[in-house]
């Protein structure tokens, strides 16, 4: 690891030239684009009088999102909840419904705008962030760039339709996340709703809901007629009570990028929701490989704001570019600090898209290397999807029985169907394989599986499939299909 004198004499704040005249009087002679061991530049700072501060450049992100704030400067937050659920069973009208009990007519500046989360306020006055893109795609795209957002998942299922494949899909990405569930279950105004069938068929899912005797809430909802959303707000304000969400919120800002645009207008305009800390206008602000000045922050109602608090969803304008969703942000010190961060993330991703490109994916036989090199029982992470349920158990049966006391597979989702983007998402988020039996993965499902690095195997026989796994396990993996 080296630097140049000029770069060494720029992180001083000194003058290149008494750098270098220090370094004769050791000895040595050195122009001013020479460079130095790292060792030589420690000395040499040591000795101009500055504490050093060994930055290696993995440790470009260290102290970005610094260490846990003490006990006494945490606050209670707002929740930030994300609604999933099957595709029509209302998770778009709840969030909409849910956003218009509180928008006051006439209000100032009341017109809504969708800018990617907004937050409310329970009957009971508590306040709750809800972010509004729902579905677990983006749920677990952003948990997989390490971004965890949501505090409690609320699943909406649809009382005239039951418990269908993307419900169990999220409650895989719920489980996974380890994050809590509430259930909704929507159109209880339709003659045909049978709530009490949702809630049977739940349980064969290891969702066991309140009146069952079980301990997650469910509330009885109808986003037309707007029936059961209060209850499900206080449930939901219940809920973060439970967790005990708390955050410090006088420091320098971290978030998350929950949307972002190149808005013809404005620029860059990313919302993001604030995690800790207070973003404020003219704060400097880091996302993934982009950066700026915060020149305004305008809330979900479309007013100018000078300052945005924990779990707070706002607009920010100033970034240089558009990052993207899932993006964590922080507040740097200065803008020499937001440029070392950045384009040291820049050069990482390009380092990445060329490893991946030579065909870099994580495979079985990584994990198996994984594996190996770990201490205690291990888990070994699994998606598996079939052609029908029976030969979905009955994979599921044999690979639960294959485990040792040294590892043991985990299947973090099961289901019947073709292999989705979403599988490979939260195979990605997970560090998963994808199994696929008698199923293929869609074109989409392919390509991001290939674009993220997420290996899938595809078999027809149950005997091959427990086969491999159990090889892997033993670590003597056949070669790749
Ligand atoms: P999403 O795909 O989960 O976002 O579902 P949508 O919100 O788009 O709703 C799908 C359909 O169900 C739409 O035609 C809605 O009008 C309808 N819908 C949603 N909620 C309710 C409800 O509570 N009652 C009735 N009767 N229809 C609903």
């Amino acid at each position: 690891e080296t630097i140049t004198i000029q770069e060494l004499a720029n992180r001083m704040a000194e003058r290149a030239v008494d750098v270098i005249r220090l370094l004769m009087k050791q000895g040595e002679m050195y122009k001013i684009t020479d460079v130095v061991d790292a060792d030589t530049a420690q000395l040499v700072a040591e000795e101009m009088g500055h504490t050093v501060k060994r930055v290696a450049e993995s440790d470009v992100e260290e102290g970005l999102f610094s260490e846990a704030d003490a006990a006494e400067t945490l606050r209670q937050r707002p929740p930030v909840v994300t609604i999933m659920g099957h595709v029509d069973h209302g998770k778009t009208s709840l969030l909409d419904a849910i956003r218009k009990t509180n928008v006051v007519a006439g209000e100032a500046g009341g017109i809504t705008q969708h800018i990617g989360a907004y937050q409310v306020t329970s009957p009971s006055g508590g306040k709750i962030s809800f972010i509004d893109t729902p579905g677990h795609a983006a749920f677990t795209a952003m948990r997989a760039r390490g971004a965890k957002v949501t505090d409690i998942v609320v699943l909406v299922v649809a009382a005239d339709d039951g418990v269908m494949p993307q419900t169990i899909e999220a409650i895989s990405h719920a489980k996974a996340a380890g994050v809590p569930l509430i259930v909704a279950i929507n159109k209880i105004d339709k003659p045909s709703a049978d709530p009490q069938r949702v809630r049977t068929e739940l349980l064969q899912h290891d969702i066991q809901v309140e009146s069952m005797g079980g301990e997650t809430l469910e509330f009885e909802v109808s986003a037309l007629t707007r029936q059961g959303l209060d209850e499900l707000l206080e449930g939901l304000a219940l809920q973060a009570e439970i967790l005990d969400l708390k955050a410090n919120a006088d420091r320098a800002a971290e978030g998350t990028v929950v949307e972002a645009k190149l808005d013809r207008g404005r620029g860059p305009v990313a919302t993001v929701l604030v995690q800790r800390g207070t973003l404020r206008t003219g704060d400097i602000v880091v996302a993934g490989s982009e950066w700026g000045r915060v020149r305004a922050l305008v809330s979900d109602i479309g007013e100018q704001v000078k300052e945005a608090g924990p779990s707070v969803p706002v607009e920010v304008l100033g970034f240089n570019g558009t990052p993207e969703a899932g993006d964590r942000v922080a507040v740097v010190e200065n803008e020499a600090r937001a440029r070392e961060v950045t384009e040291y993330r820049a050069r990482q991703k390009r380092e990445r898209l060329s490893a991946r490109t030579g065909g870099a994916t994580r495979s079985l036989a990584e994990m198996m290397r994984d594996l190996k090199e770990g201490v205690g029982r291990k888990e070994m992470p699994l998606v598996v999807k079939g052609d029908v349920q029976g030969s979905v158990e009955a994979i599921q049966g044999a690979l639960e029985k294959i485990g040792n006391d040294e590892v043991a597979a985990r299947i973090i989702h099961a289901g019947v169907g073709g292999i989705t983007e979403s599988d490979v998402t939260l195979a990605e988020a997970s560090n998963a394989v994808v199994l696929g039996f008698n199923v293929r993965a869609h074109k989409e499902a392919r390509e991001s599986a290939e674009r993220v690095g997420v290996e899938v195997r595809y078999y027809n026989i149950i005997y091959d499939l427990v086969d491999d796994i159990k090889a892997v396990m033993s670590g003597m993996l056949p070669p790749q299909l």
